[in-house]
């Protein structure tokens, strides 16, 4: 790995990152709550929407995803090859009833943000075990969460129904405008187009990724559930891999 970037090779560069951009900053968050911490969200859909990613540690951080090609069948999977972890992931979308101040407006104040609640083992199967309780429908039902602790998933797993609202009651969550655009409350109602959100890329690009990694000891993510912003949670990880000119180019 060298500190620069010349033609195609550092063109290519910038789009792997635009696209990751896409995806992370294209409105699609995914519902994190700290260790200790709690929230309250309501699912917009109730299908679940299932696949395989890895998550990895690059440019200090674990919130980097890419969709494993290894059920697709034409290609071998890079990151599996490299021994970077998969994870099986349930998603649905849902509204975080989280308060946060703007960061462009200080004082304002964003709640009902739509995000992706991406479900990993233990949680995956206490929220399918809620949705047999309820009828075998999710859709509106608002429950609350505490992560208890860094081993759970970033999403909690203490999960309770606090009720069903009413389709009525959802719309009028809905924000003037989303992602810098007027909106109409069913529009924003829908869920994530889960499969342009995590279309697989091609195993040339993860390839490309790859070299630009450093894959930390043997390839294990931080806790079971992973793919969070923590410090506190890389530290520990040796194999730390030193900034570079493309951390620049990613971040
Ligand atoms: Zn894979």
């Amino acid at each position: 790995m060298t500190w620069y970037q010349k033609g195609t090779e550092g063109a290519e560069a910038v789009k792997d990152f635009e696209e990751d951009r896409a995806s992370k900053f294209g409105g699609a968050y995914r519902l994190w709550i700290p260790a200790g911490g709690s929230t309250e969200f309501t699912f917009l859909d109730t299908e679940g929407f299932f696949f395989k990613e890895h998550n990895y540690f690059a440019n200090r951080s674990w919130m980097n995803w890419e969709t494993c090609l290894q059920d697709i069948g034409e290609e071998d999977c890079p990151f599996c090859e490299a021994g970077i972890r998969v994870y099986y992931e349930c998603v649905f979308t849902v509204i975080d009833h989280a308060e946060y101040e703007s960061k462009k407006t200080p004082g304002r104040i964003i709640k009902n943000t739509k995000k992706l609640l991406v479900l990993r083992s233990t949680a995956r199967k206490k929220i399918l075990r809620k949705r047999d309780q309820h009828e075998g429908d999710l859709r509106f039902v608002r429950m609350s969460t505490h992560r208890d602790d860094s081993k759970e998933c970033s999403t909690g797993e203490d999960f309770e129904v606090v009720k069903r609202h009413t389709k009525a009651e959802v719309a009028a969550m809905a924000p003037k405008e989303w992602m810098g655009q007027a909106i109409t409350p069913d529009v924003w109602m829908e869920p994530f187009e889960y499969v342009k959100i995590f279309q697989p890329k091609k195993a040339e690009q993860l390839e490309r990724i790859l070299g630009r990694v450093s894959p930390v000891g043997s390839g294990d993510g931080p806790s079971r559930s992973g793919g969070e912003e923590s410090s506190e949670e890389s530290k520990g990880s040796s194999n730390k891999p030193a900034p570079s000119v493309h951390s620049l180019i990613n971040g």
